[in-house]
Formats: structure tokens, C-alpha cells, sequence
């Protein structure tokens, strides 16, 4: 189990469950909401978040068609992200978690997006766009 906080502390969770996988996201939109390069985030079945504290301070926001992140509305730490045809799973943001993950990223998706002023410099598998989904 890993607990995770947001950077002002109004947003506490755990996730209840193992984590299935973790990803990079080299697309224009992670790095928008991250300010960094690429975002990480981990893969959860949905029914293992539980959020403590906070739920009613994230603001939601769709970033595309099938897409919504959400975000502490005080200090504006990134949570959550949704996919619209994975209703059965939700991917939380690494960075929140105070415990080790336990797994390590296994891929960069959206290199096909990926900053021109950063470079990967490991032998993970990259993937254009999206990687499969889970059950794919
Ligand atoms: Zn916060
Ligand atoms: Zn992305």
C-alpha cells in the first residue's frame, strides 16, 4: 500500500492494491501540467484509491476528447489522470507518493511528442503514441 500527498498537504490518499504499471508521457499536455519534460504516472484499478482528504479541493479539467486530469486547487499538484474507455482503472501521478511505487517505470509513451531539449538516455521501450491498453 502507498500513501501519497499533494504539495500543500489538503489532498491525502492511499492506494489500496498493487500498482499494474508505470509509464513516462512525453506528450505536450503532461508536460503542460507538469512543467517538466514528461510526466510519470502510475496505473491503478480504480477501487484501490482511497482518498482521504482533499477530494473537494481538485479541480478537474479535461485536456481531451477522452481525458480528464484533476489537480489540488491550492497548490495545484497534479493527482489524476482518467481515460474515458478505461473506466476500470485510473493513473495516479508518481510524484505524489511518499512510499516506493515497488515497480519502475516500463516505458516512454508519446516520444513522437517528446521535448526537443530533452533526450532519454535509457533502453526502455518507447512508444509513438499510446501504448496498448490494459486487456489490448
Ligand atoms: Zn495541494
Ligand atoms: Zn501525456
Amino acid at each position: 500500500m502507498a500513501k501519497g500527498s499533494c504539495l500543500c498537504n489538503a489532498l491525502q490518499f492511499e492506494i489500496a492494491g498493487p500498482i499494474q504499471a508505470i509509464g513516462n508521457c512525453h506528450c505536450s499536455m503532461c508536460r503542460k501540467t507538469h512543467g517538466a519534460p514528461y510526466s510519470t504516472y502510475a496505473q491503478i484499478e480504480r477501487d484501490h484509491l482511497k482518498v482521504l482528504a482533499g477530494e473537494a479541493n481538485l479541480n478537474r479539467f479535461s485536456s481531451s476528447d477522452p481525458v480528464t486530469r484533476s489537480f489540488c486547487a491550492t497548490c495545484g499538484s497534479n493527482f489524476s489522470f482518467e481515460f474515458e474507455g478505461v473506466p476500470q482503472a485510473i493513473w495516479i501521478a508518481v510524484g505524489l507518493l511518499e512510499d516506493d511505487p515497488s515497480l519502475r517505470p516500463q516505458h516512454h509513451m508519446f516520444t513522437g511528442s517528446k521535448a526537443s531539449w530533452h533526450d532519454i538516455t535509457d533502453d526502455l521501450p518507447q512508444h509513438e503514441t499510446y501504448p496498448p491498453l490494459p486487456g489490448e
